[in-house]
């Protein structure tokens, strides 16, 4: 009976594709299972999403990555200058 048991709770719960332990979800990036010590969760705009550790290292735990937050930081004042930039020409215009 306790062998049935065993077998039929290791068919129901797929393993983490890292660890090999019971996986709790699939990794946002890669879908590979992963189990909640190998997965890290990352703050979305709208949901939770959880990275395994390998997409982790690669990309970081943004779903954009740094990069956009770099972009972000550079672009919004060229934006803004562009943006007073044609409002002076329009003024002169
Ligand atoms: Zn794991
Ligand atoms: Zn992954």
């Amino acid at each position: 009976m306790s062998g049935q048991l065993q077998l039929v709770g290791g068919d129901s719960d797929p393993p983490c594709g890292l660890c090999g332990a019971v996986a709790v979800g699939p990794c946002a990036h890669c879908r590979t299972l992963v189990c909640g010590d190998c997965c890290v969760l990352t703050e979305g705009s709208v949901r939770t999403w959880a990275i395994c550790l390998r997409c982790d290292k690669k990309k970081g735990r943004n779903l954009l990555g740094g990069w956009g937050l770099v972009l972000l930081w550079v672009g919004a004042p060229i934006l803004a200058l562009v943006l007073f930039g044609l409002l002076l020409g329009m003024c002169r215009a």
